[in-house]
């Protein structure tokens, strides 16, 4: 559709010459020889554009333009005079004139100027569509943890006004099962709307059935199909669009234009709303798949601390009873006893990883910072891990100096993260091979390395083997036992230390886990 422009001048040569060239460069253009008719013209018809003359017998531009700006406000406006003062040039901008034609104009620059308005008014509705748009992509990422999505509509429904330059309107929510329409938001209307509605009912389901947008103009009285439908006299104009996704209806967006005397919504806005719709269904889907997700998540955390206090307990019962039988067992049975031992103590670890996960993911991790002597606590480490390598057969040495400065860490967490790199080097490492543990000061910080000859890891893999439940082989016939949260964990204490983790590795060629605390 070609953008509709109207010109008024009394000289009817000007008229006709802008009507004729305009025309020619595709615009729909018509004529008014003096106030009086344009505003009669501008009563039934919206304009894209208004070239007015700065005198008319006994009215200025200035009023067109003031008129203009009261009821068609994304209507722009060019004032086009031969008794240019600086004065009223200065005042025609300041009303909200786009720009100023000085007569006599050449042809040329009549249509840069017309070209230039145009492109400029389109422009601007696109910058605030898009800046709208992804203010509530953002919106809706931030609030689908915590927020309902009442607080996102009422966004979108605020960026809709906004865009459109609309003064009040709703949104509906459509729900397939039951064919109802149920108003959620509203902005400048009455608390006494209707909020329910089937669809087919009143002007919302009607849009529903259709899936159509629609315009409606000057009350409600020109269409029967709503004559049961109370009109309110302070709505000009409304627009009623179906939010759809692919194609279903999931909601409807009204808004209206209120105690301007006689607007009408643009093919324009319509296809920006139109645009803005199709965003909104995508962000409010999007919403809804986020918050199912975060709700699916807090069953999951939710589950696996259950689960793992429900194993605790018992497991804790049968520590303490093979702990007792272990001292008072003939020798025969004494290999049997030491079997259950170091079942139940894997499982304990388990179970143990289990509950910390569960409490990394609610945030309910707890630490007791202390200043600690790191060599200590690292001799104290290579002392647990020096009989399971040995039993492996593979040389475990360490290389910690004395001289280490004392830092401040919780030392059960951080032995738990070291720990956890000595074990996959235990576990990753085949027999008659090494394994080194080494501590060094460097510019402000401690660096901590775990270096192994082990299966080393690929390329692809190495990048991801700190998320959560991620494993190399995660197949469930794969060779070593693990469920993938070790190194979650280990990252996530080191980074509560303002600390970092990471790791060098090849396939085949051994890995070297790095982990630095700030002194
Ligand atoms: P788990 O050991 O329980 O599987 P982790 O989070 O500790 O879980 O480790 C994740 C994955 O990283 C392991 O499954 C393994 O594929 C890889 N990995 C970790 N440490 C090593 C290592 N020293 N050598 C080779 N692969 C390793």
């Amino acid at each position: 559709m070609p953008e509709k422009i109207l010109v008024v001048d009394d000289e009817k040569e000007i008229c006709k010459l802008c009507q004729r060239v305009l025309t020619e460069s595709g615009y729909s253009v018509l004529t008014a020889g003096d106030y009086n008719e344009a505003i009669k013209i501008l009563k039934k018809e919206r304009f894209d554009l208004v070239l007015t003359d700065l005198r008319l017998d006994g009215h200025s531009g200035l009023d067109i333009l003031s008129n203009i700006k009261e009821r068609y406000p994304l209507t722009s406006v060019i004032i086009m005079s031969a008794y240019a003062s600086v004065e009223s040039a200065i005042e025609a901008l300041r009303k909200g004139c786009y720009d100023y034609l000085l007569k006599p104009f050449d042809i040329d620059e009549l249509v840069f100027t017309v070209k230039r308005c145009i492109q400029h008014q389109r422009a601007e509705q696109e910058v605030t569509l898009f800046k709208e748009t992804s203010y509530i992509y953002q919106f809706a990422q931030e609030i689908s943890k915590t927020g309902d999505e009442e607080t996102l509509l009422r966004l979108i429904l605020k960026s809709a006004l906004l865009i459109s330059k609309a003064d009040s309107g709703s949104i509906l929510v459509y729900d397939d099962s039951t064919e109802t329409l149920e108003l959620k938001v509203s902005i400048g209307l009455d608390e006494n709307i209707t909020k329910i509605m089937k669809v087919g009912e009143r002007i919302a389901g009607y849009v529903v059935k259709r899936k159509e947008a629609l315009i409606l103009e000057n009350g409600l009285k020109k269409y029967p199909e709503f004559s049961h439908v109370p009109s309110r006299d302070d709505i000009t104009c409304s627009i009623c669009m179906p939010v759809m996704l692919q194609d279903k209806v999931i909601g409807v967006l009204c808004l209206n234009k209120q105690n301007v005397k006689y607007y009408i919504f643009s093919e324009h806005e319509e296809k920006i709303l139109n645009v803005f719709c199709s965003h909104a269904s995508l962000v409010i889907q999007a919403f809804r798949v986020n918050k199912e997700l975060n709700e699916l998540d807090k069953l999951k955390n939710q589950f696996i601390a259950n689960v793992s206090h429900e194993l605790r307990t018992p497991l804790m019962s049968i520590s303490g009873a093979v702990e007792l039988l272990e001292s008072s067992m003939p020798d025969g049975s004494k290999q049997l006893i030491e079997l259950i031992s170091r079942n139940t103590q894997r499982m304990t670890k388990l179970v143990g990883e289990l509950l910390d996960f569960s409490k990394l993911e609610t945030g309910v991790f707890k630490y007791c910072f202390m200043e600690e002597s790191l060599q200590k606590l690292l001799n104290d480490i290579v002392k647990d891990f020096e009989k399971p390598f040995h039993d492996k057969n593979i040389e475990l040495t360490a290389s910690i100096p004395g001289t280490l400065p004392p830092v401040k860490i919780d030392k059960s967490r951080i032995n738990q993260a070291i720990s956890n790199l000595m074990s996959n080097a235990l576990k990753f490492t085949e027999p008659n091979s090494r394994v080194k543990l080494t501590a060094k000061k460097s510019k402000g910080e401690i660096v901590i390395s775990v270096e192994d000859t082990g299966i080393g890891i690929d390329k692809e893999h190495l990048g991801r083997i700190f998320d959560r439940f991620y494993q190399v082989d995660g197949s469930i016939t794969r060779e070593r036992s693990g469920v993938g949260i070790g190194l979650a964990i280990s990252k996530k204490i080191i980074e509560d230390h303002k600390g970092r983790i990471w790791a060098e590795s090849e396939s085949n060629k051994g890995s070297k886990f790095y982990i630095t605390l700030p002194i």
